[in-house]
């Protein structure tokens, strides 16, 4: 029940709510606990490279990485697209789940970025499994869903790039997934601003892209093409299951 007048109202208002995650406490037990422990070497590696880079506030954290490992062992993922690559943190965590003749689309606009990871991937043996283009995501999107070859191929895409196209890039993936296939959509929390007062003190790119955020958000739950659901994992990842 919603509280009205109380000084400290009820942090969780809807029935049945068990969101453990209440301090940062808690999540850095979830890492030490059951994420850093698992962590293959090369993951580690990549992510301690990544935390030295000035963009480091890019990268996919450790527990979405150990996520989207199990997610994609656990629907035999096998032809998969990243939008999205940085370092290749989530890139990596794809491609040591992938089987050995999986492959990854994987589109980003800075090859340097990537370039930082590259050895630490090789050296772990799966860099024969990705297929990196530098350039931006959409006109290759488009030249794949002209091409029906491409229609229904993938099992899984993972999109974290630039937010302010995620609806476009949704147009067009949505092709391109097969049906029973998964589309991640990530960083769908956008810094919990999504819940922020109007006069919040934001950053200019969370203020920015926000909006973005919550049009992509609305536009998911009313697609009767996909299944969803958006989990607080990481900042937010929403799986869409194509359906139709
Ligand atoms: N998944 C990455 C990881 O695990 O570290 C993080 C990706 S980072 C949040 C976003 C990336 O999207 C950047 O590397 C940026 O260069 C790339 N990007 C931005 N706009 C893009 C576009 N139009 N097409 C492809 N990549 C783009
Ligand atoms: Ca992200």
């Amino acid at each position: 029940m919603a509280a009205t007048g109380d000084a400290q109202p009820a942090k969780h208002q809807e029935v049945g709510h068990k969101s453990l995650l209440q301090s940062d406490a808690l999540y850095q037990y979830i890492l030490e606990t059951s994420v850093y422990p698992r962590e293959p070497e090369s993951m580690k590696e990549l992510r301690e490279v990544t935390a030295k880079h000035p963009w480091n506030l890019m990268t996919t954290s450790a527990d979405e990485g150990q996520f989207l490992n199990l997610l994609l062992k656990l629907i035999n993922a096998k032809n998969t697209m990243e939008i999205g690559v940085y370092t290749g943190y989530s890139l990596l965590s794809t491609a040591l789940a992938l089987p050995e003749d999986g492959k990854i689309l994987a589109l980003d606009i800075n090859r340097e970025n990537y370039e930082i990871g590259l050895p630490i991937i090789e050296k772990a043996g799966v860099a024969h499994k990705i297929d990196f283009r530098e350039g931006p995501a959409l006109p290759l999107l488009d030249q794949m869903v002209d091409d029906v070859t491409f229609h229904g191929s993938f099992d899984f895409i993972f999109v974290d790039a630039d937010k302010d196209n995620y609806l476009n890039y949704h147009k067009r993936l949505i092709d391109l997934v097969k049906i029973g296939g998964v589309i991640g959509y990530d960083n769908t929390l956008w810094n919990g601003s999504l819940v922020a007062p109007p006069d919040a003190p934001l950053r200019k790119y969370v203020r920015y892209y926000r909006d973005f955020v919550l049009e992509l958000n609305k536009a998911l739950a009313a697609d009767s093409r996909v299944e969803i659901c958006q989990l607080p994992v990481g900042d937010g990842i929403t799986l869409c299951r194509r359906i139709s």
